[in-house]
């Protein structure tokens, strides 16, 4: 197609015939993804590090489609938010995770409580609350059992988050920030919401001990969960020397490859039952 350009010459914009077509397509297989059984979740334990003990996983979604193979997260969540998809597959995903905890309580292995990840968009309809309040209902979960993740971009872009996680606060579910460290958030926010955990970004951990800025924002991060008392979790653990230095400098919660990677229901199962 022909279209004017901003300097006022004629181009072709070739994303109408190639990339933006592929798109479409790709969004058109995304919108029929749930009902075609294609969405499914991994889970990724949550440790303690000096116990090993089990403390929580956290449910990540994968979408498997018979063209495109296996799709990660980081390129079909944007696409679900633009089209607006996410506010179906959101609400999938929570409910999913909710029963999945009855199925793992049933076959008799205790996860103390499941994360699950909240796009900003998902904030932006108002009804955030009413979502999660009717699937806990329907699913029979107890709240105190599920932890809600959001960015640090999610509470300073939302208008009224402050509103939205009090809310959510209120019908007993806890919240965490995640990727904590990478956004703009702001300290004053932090005293006043009810959050209950910061999750340190993985690129902090990923060189902590050979990157002296990396440890010193580390060591700042748990310091200041402390002070406000919260509750901190590593994300991204990948080695023994990593969960050794979190340890020794006050962080007993980690989440990683060195402990798992995100893994189906039933290998969680085998693993960590007993
Ligand atoms: P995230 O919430 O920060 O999730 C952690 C990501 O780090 C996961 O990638 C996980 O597989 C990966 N990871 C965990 N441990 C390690 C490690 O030791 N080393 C390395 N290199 N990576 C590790 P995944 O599953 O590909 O998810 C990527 C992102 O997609 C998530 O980042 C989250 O932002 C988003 N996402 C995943 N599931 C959902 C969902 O259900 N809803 C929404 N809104 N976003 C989701
Ligand atoms: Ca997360
Ligand atoms: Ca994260
Ligand atoms: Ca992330």
């Amino acid at each position: 197609a022909k279209a004017r350009g901003r300097n006022g010459y004629q181009f072709y914009a070739p994303s109408m015939t190639g990339e933006g077509l592929e798109r479409l397509r790709i969004e058109a297989m995304l919108r029929r993804s749930i009902d075609k059984g294609e969405i499914f979740l991994h889970y990724q334990p949550q440790v303690e590090i000096d116990s090993g003990r089990l403390i929580g996983v956290e449910a990540l979604v994968r979408w498997q489609n018979p063209e495109l193979g296996l799709v990660p997260p980081v390129r079909f969540i944007p696409l679900a938010e633009d089209t607006g998809f996410i506010n179906q597959l959101g609400e999938w995903v929570l409910q999913e995770a909710c029963r999945q905890m009855k199925r793992w309580d049933d076959a008799g292995l205790n996860v103390p409580k499941i994360a699950v990840n909240l796009s900003a968009k998902q904030f932006e309809r108002g009804s955030i609350v009413n979502m999660v309040g009717g699937v806990l209902e329907e699913t029979g979960l107890d709240a105190a059992r599920l932890q809600l993740e959001v960015t640090e971009s999610v509470i300073m872009d939302t208008g009224d988050a402050l509103g939205f996680i009090n809310d959510l606060h209120s019908i007993g579910v806890s919240l965490a920030i995640d990727d904590f460290g990478t956004g703009y958030s702001s300290l004053a926010y932090l005293k006043q919401l009810p959050v209950q955990t910061l999750k340190i970004d993985r690129s902090f951990i990923k060189d902590i001990s050979t990157d002296i800025n990396d440890e010193a924002i580390t060591i700042a991060i748990i310091q200041l969960a402390k002070s406000l008392n919260l509750s901190v979790v590593a994300e991204g653990v990948e080695t023994g020397e990593q969960a050794d230095f979190l340890m020794r400098h006050g962080c007993n919660k980690a989440q990683g490859f060195f402990y798992s990677r995100p893994v189906l229901p039933d290998d969680l199962l085998s693993k960590w039952r007993d």
